[in-house]
């Protein structure tokens, strides 16, 4: 399919194709929807195998954005970037600024952030080109890591389900399975450990379990053994696509809730989850608090601020849960039609002319 094709497919708005000769940066810039606002964009440092891999791969990221900032309340759209190139090798001041240049030439339609191969220190690099950057060192104003914040949502959100499921939402003596203890797993793994949850963990990289082992109590099982072992809460803080019919044959857990994107191999999966009565918080809902965290930078970061809002994914994945149980439909599908309504009614209430507003 071509650039123009897979646009026309997704509605996307905007892909702006960027190459600067000095530094070498190969980038693409997503604007997938501005419905609501400026589009908001992880940006990822990686190889792909093709130009059109990586932009079909930044379209998939920015439609999800999307939906993820209309289910949040944000009023922000939907995007992302991808910058090509070997992030431990090539990734180096000149790349980040040259591409700061190109975000600041899309004059605000964009606001970039971190992703996987960015760290908080790239995003203060792109911002001495373009102010429309988010996720800047604390000392400098901005809110630091998201990870801290993405860990905290998820815990909220595992409450909501947990209460949903038990009557309540306290976690004391209940066994939390998670996958991945890297930046959101080991941080969600502190605060599950803090109300009295019993851990099991799992991780490829084995730096990352002897750092949970030095930090926490957390039994360790090998990666292919974390489906199937005995727990209240089965959650996926890795990769996506880990859920698919295999995996959920093994699975025992009753609540499935973490921070990895889409977790759903396919449809039919949150489907057939749906049907065994699993408690599914989709990740569109409850991996966006490192969103929210960071679009607090866009009003002046302040930290209690930010808590709150991200403390209320507790409440939409209560929402979630509601509109999934009285549609009789799975969560996956609850939460995207949230999220699409919320963009279908905007687009609609916004469609007289105001003088003097756009
Ligand atoms: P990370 O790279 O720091 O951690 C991921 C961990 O998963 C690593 O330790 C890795 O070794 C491990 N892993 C990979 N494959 C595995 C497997 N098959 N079994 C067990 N462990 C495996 O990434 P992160 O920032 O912690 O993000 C985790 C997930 O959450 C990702 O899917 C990411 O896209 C998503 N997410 C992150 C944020 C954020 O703010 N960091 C926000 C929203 C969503």
């Amino acid at each position: 399919m071509s650039i123009l094709e897979l646009m026309e497919k997704t509605d996307c708005e905007e892909i702006l194709l960027c190459h600067d000769s000095i530094s070498g940066l190969k980038a693409v810039i997503v604007i997938h929807d501005t419905t609501l606002g400026p589009a908001m964009g992880g940006l990822r440092i990686d190889q792909y195998p093709s130009d059109t891999e990586a932009v079909s791969d930044a379209l998939r990221l920015s439609q999800t954005m999307t939906l993820k900032a209309s289910a949040a309340g944000l009023n922000l759209g939907g995007g992302s970037a991808i910058i090509l190139c070997d992030p431990k090798r090539e990734k180096s001041e000149a790349v980040l600024r040259a591409f700061g240049r190109h975000v600041q030439s899309l004059c605000g339609r964009i606001i970039i952030g971190e992703d996987a191969g960015t760290t908080v220190e790239d995003m203060d690099i792109i911002a001495q080109e373009t102010r429309y950057v988010v996720g800047l060192n604390k000392r400098k104003g901005g809110s630091g890591d998201p990870a801290i914040k993405g860990a905290f949502g998820v815990f909220r959100g595992i409450q909501a389900c947990m209460e949903a499921v038990h009557g309540t939402c306290f976690l004391r003596n209940r066994t939390v399975a998670i996958q991945g203890v890297g930046s959101v797993g080991l941080e969600l793994a502190r605060l599950l450990s803090r109300d009295g949850a019993r851990l099991i963990v799992s991780d490829i990289d084995e730096s990352r379990i002897q750092r949970a082992q030095k930090a926490l109590t957390v039994e360790v099982v090998e990666p292919e053994k974390i489906f199937g072992v005995d727990c209240d809460v089965f959650s996926p803080c890795a990769r996506s696509g880990i859920l698919t019919e295999k995996t959920l044959a093994s699975l025992k857990a009753g609540i499935v809730a973490g921070s990895a994107n889409n977790q759903l191999e396919s449809d039919r999966v949150g489907e057939m989850m749906h049907a065994k009565g699993i408690v599914y918080a989709p990740d569109l809902v409850i991996n966006a608090g490192g969103m929210i965290n960071a679009a607090e930078e866009l009003h002046g970061y302040d930290e209690t601020t930010a808590n709150l809002k991200v403390s209320k994914l507790f409440s939409s994945i209560q929402t979630i849960l509601r509109i999934s149980r009285e549609k009789n439909i799975p969560t996956s599908m609850a939460a995207k039609q949230w999220a699409n309504e919320r963009l279908r009614l905007i687009r609609d209430v916004r469609r007289n002319f105001l003088p003097g507003k756009q």
